[in-house]
């Protein structure tokens, strides 16, 4: 009998075996829906694949001629609306908008008071270096923190207030100032699940939003839920996490591009290229969930406890992620991967420490909470209560 037959018999509730792609290291319980071929390959890894089919001097005189439509006739208002965190994709879109096509951009920014040092010089850095105008927005401190709390409570994800501030504030801005082109980076779900090619040109669209960048919930609800958890909340509070009216989108014609269908998009070349143009800075810090330095500044949870809580969901993190597009690229072997996964994925971070503070939770609450969005397809209670999982180095 071998060991994974054992540990069936031993516990009857553990899920199936865990199921990754035989090219990447992505597991079937990948965040973004994802699908495995006949060779055991996954739908991400397909995806990627297809950027070396797509002819992007082609994309690039298309995009032009779109942006053309939209670049301001007489010069008295913005061409475009560029939501930025400051990060190097920030820069990189910024850079194709200003100084390849020579539009003038209006940048604005969700500021979730979570910024790193490095990433807060980084953009503070693109007014000078873009010569933009850029708009900040930073909610309530208060109401931030009532938001970690319930985002925690209601989904197992602090963070909810920055998917949904990014994913929001711009738009408003786009509706206020009349510019009805939004330029996005890339689509989340095309670089991490693979769900769309890239010959669907797909669009940013209010659905997607509200499915996969919020979790299915909007502002209503977190007011919704608020006396249910002891915090207060009122809909005056949460004013910049109100999605614009249809009629509003409408009489402006707001349209969201995603770049990464005109561009090829490789941050491993965007970073440097970035940092080699502009200025912009890697953190001087290591990470301890991922060995990569210029990813996340803008929110110092994306790298560290944010993404424990997605470990904690789906039995993997940003190492997996990350140690995904390195062996894409060809940057990595698939063991390197194996054993970045195996010394990272795990780890709880330290910046639980400051979370812990900043909205008044002890480690135990912390830990409970998180207990009550494991995955079952991923997680099972081991032979002295501790919670197990599947792992790619498991001899069998
Ligand atoms: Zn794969």
């Amino acid at each position: 009998m071998s060991d994974h037959d054992r540990k069936y018999l031993v516990h009857p509730e553990r899920p199936p075996k865990m199921r990754y792609c035989s090219k990447c290291v992505s597991p079937m319980s990948s965040a973004a829906p994802i699908t495995f071929d006949d060779d055991g390959i996954c739908s991400t890894c397909k995806v990627a694949d297809q950027r070396d089919e797509v002819d992007w001097d082609a994309r690039m005189k298309k995009f032009k001629r779109l942006c053309e439509r939209y670049r301001s006739k007489d010069g008295m208002n913005y061409d475009c609306v560029i939501p930025v965190s400051g990060g190097k994709d920030s820069y990189f879109q910024v850079h194709i908008m200003k100084n390849v096509l020579g539009l003038n951009p209006l940048l604005v920014t969700y500021h979730g008071n979570n910024y790193l040092p490095t990433g807060m010089e980084n953009l503070k850095n693109m007014r000078e270096v873009f010569g933009c105008d850029h708009i900040f927005f930073t909610p309530s401190i208060e109401v931030l923190k009532t938001m970690n709390r319930l985002g925690m409570l209601m989904m197992g994800d602090m963070n909810w207030h920055a998917h949904c501030g990014i994913n929001t504030y711009p738009i408003r801005v786009a509706v206020e100032t009349n510019t009805p082109l939004m330029i996005w980076g890339e689509h989340g779900f095309m670089d991490i699940g693979g769900m769309h090619s890239y010959n669907d040109f797909v669009e940013f669209t209010y659905r997607n939003r509200h499915e996969h960048d919020l979790r299915g919930f909007e502002w209503y609800d977190f007011v919704e839920a608020a006396p249910k958890f002891g915090e207060k909340l009122e809909a005056k509070d949460m004013i910049g996490f109100m999605h614009p009216s249809d009629e509003d989108m409408d009489r402006v014609g707001v349209r969201g591009i995603h770049l990464n269908n005109y561009v090829r998009w490789d941050a491993n070349e965007h970073g440097p290229m970035m940092v080699e143009m502009y200025g912009f800075k890697e953190s001087e810090e290591e990470f301890e969930r991922t060995y990569r330095r210029m990813s996340n500044l803008d929110d110092m949870h994306e790298n560290g406890i944010h993404d424990y809580l997605k470990y904690i969901k789906f039995g993997y993190g940003r190492a997996t992620d990350h140690t995904c597009k390195d062996i894409r690229a060809g940057l990595m072997t698939r063991e390197q991967a194996i054993e970045e996964v195996r010394i990272r994925d795990h780890v709880k971070s330290k910046d639980l420490w400051r979370w812990l503070e900043y909205v008044g939770w002890t480690e135990e609450y912390f830990d409970e909470v998180c207990d009550r969005y494991r995955d079952p397809r991923v997680w099972w209670k081991g032979e002295n209560g501790e919670w197990v999982k599947d792992n790619l180095w498991d001899k069998e």
